[in-house]
C-alpha cells in the first residue's frame, strides 16, 4: 500500500523564493526567538538551534561555547550528576543546557534530577526524552508519568516524524516535539530497517499538527548547512537540532587522529556499533547498529562555525524580509528545484 502518491520533500528538493524587503542590512535582524511551552508554561529565549545530544557533539565544554551565542545543547545523558553540579558551578547556563534522558525509570528521572538540585542549587528546566522510535507505547507512557510528577518541567520528546506520532506525544504532556527518523548524517536505520521519511516533508507534516496544541517541532537530522536550518524554520520547525554540522570541534572533545599529515575527529551514530560498544558494552544479540562511524576533519574552534550558520540565517532573513527567526516561516514560499 502507497499511503500518498505525493512526492515528499528533503532540503535538497527545495528553495526559498527571495521577496521585496525592507531590511536594510544582516544586523537589524534579531536571532533571539521567544518560545512558549503549551503544558509547562515554561517562556523560553534564545537563539532556537540545539546540539545533539550524542557523543562529542552534546558535551559540557560545547554547551558553555554555545550558550555564548543563546544556543542550547541537549547534553548527552552519560555525565553523572556530580559532573553537572561541577558543570553548573563552573557557569553551565541551564537555560540553554537541556537534560537528556532516554527511556528511563522514573525513579531515576527523580534521583537526578532532585540530586542537580540540592547539590547545585539549581534546578533543570527543559528535559529532553529522546529514544530512536517516539511511537513505542512505554515512551509515551513514561511522558505522561513525568508530566504528572514535574508538571513545571519544559519536556521535549521525540522521535517522530508523522501527525499521529505528534498528538500522542503531546497529548502525553510533552511541551515540543523532536522530529526526524532515518536522515541522520550517521544513521542508517533507512537501510537497516526500511523505515524513514524525508526530513522536510516530516517537518512541514508535524508542524501543522503540533501547531493544534500551541507546541513546536524540533527539526533533527540532515541539516548539512546554514541553508537547511532556514529551510527547516520555513518549513516551520521552531528548533533545529545539529549533529554532524557540530561534529569535529575541539569543544567535543573527541581526540584528534593524525592520517596522513591532516588531523581528523571520530564521530559516530549513537546506535552504532562502536556507540553501543562504549556505553552498553556491545551490540545485543537481538539488534543490529542502526549507525556508523566516520572521522571528521578537524574544524578547530565551534565559535567560528557558528558565525557561519548565524551569518548565513541573517542573511536569509533580509532576502525574505523576515526580522527574526519567528517571521521565517511566515514570509517564505519554497519552490521544488
Ligand atoms: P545529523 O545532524 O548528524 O544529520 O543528525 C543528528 C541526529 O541523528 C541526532 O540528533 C539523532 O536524532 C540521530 N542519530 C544519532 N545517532 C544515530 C544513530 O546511530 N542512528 C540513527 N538512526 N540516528 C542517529
Amino acid at each position: 500500500m502507497i499511503n500518498n502518491n505525493d512526492k515528499k520533500l528533503g532540503f535538497d528538493d527545495v528553495l526559498v523564493i527571495p521577496k521585496v524587503s525592507t531590511i536594510n542590512s544582516r544586523k537589524d535582524v534579531n536571532l533571539d526567538t521567544r518560545i512558549r511551552f503549551p503544558s509547562s508554561n515554561v517562556d523560553w529565549t534564545g537563539m532556537p538551534i540545539m546540539a545533539s545530544n550524542m557523543d562529542f557533539v552534546g558535551t559540557f565544554e560545547m554547551g558553555m561555547a554555545l550558550q555564548n551565542f543563546h544556543i542550547t545543547t541537549a547534553v548527552n545523558k552519560f555525565y553523572s550528576t556530580d559532573e553537572w553540579v561541577s558543570a553548573i558551578n563552573q557557569g553551565l547556563d541551564l537555560n540553554y543546557n537541556f537534560i537528556t534522558f532516554g527511556l528511563d525509570n522514573i525513579e531515576l528521572i527523580h534521583q537526578t534530577i532532585s540530586d542537580i538540585s540540592a547539590k547545585s542549587n539549581q534546578t533543570p528546566s527543559i528535559a529532553v526524552f529522546d529514544v530512536p522510535n517516539g511511537y513505542i507505547k512505554s515512551f509515551c507512557e513514561l511522558i505522561s508519568v513525568v508530566r504528572k510528577e514535574f508538571p513545571a518541567l519544559g519536556i521535549i520528546a521525540g522521535n517522530v516524524v508523522t501527525p499521529d506520532g505528534v498528538k500522542q506525544l503531546m497529548e502525553s504532556g510533552a511541551d515540543g516535539i523532536k522530529v526526524g527518523i532515518g536522515s541522520g548524517g550517521v544513521c542508517s536505520t533507512s537501510a537497516t530497517t526500511g523505515v524513514g521519511y524525508p526530513q522536510l516533508a516530516a517537518v512541514i507534516e508535524c508542524s501543522e499538527e503540533v501547531k493544534k496544541s500551541k507546541g513546536f517541532i524540533i527539526s533533527d537530522g540532515g541539516i548539512k548547512t546554514s541553508g537547511d536550518i532556514v529551510k527547516a524554520y520555513s518549513g516551520g520547525a521552531g528548533f533545529v537540532m545539529l549533529g554532524s554540522v557540530l561534529a569535529g570541534h575541539e569543544e567535543g572533545k573527541a581526540s584528534l587522529i593524525t592520517k596522513d599529515g591532516k588531523f581528523y575527529r571520530k564521530f559516530y551514530g549513537m546506535s552504532s556499533g562502536e556507540a553501543m560498544k562504549k556505553h552498553y558494552g556491545g551490540v545485543a544479540n537481538y539488534r543490529a547498529p542502526e549507525g556508523i562511524s566516520i572521522l571528521v576533519e578537524d574544524r578547530g574552534n565551534v565559535e567560528d562555525t557558528i558565525h557561519q550558520l548565524l551569518g548565513g540565517i541573517r542573511s536569509a532573513c533580509t532576502y525574505i524580509n523576515a526580522v527574526n527567526i519567528s517571521e521565517i516561516f511566515e514570509k517564505s514560499t519554497f519552490i521544488r528545484v
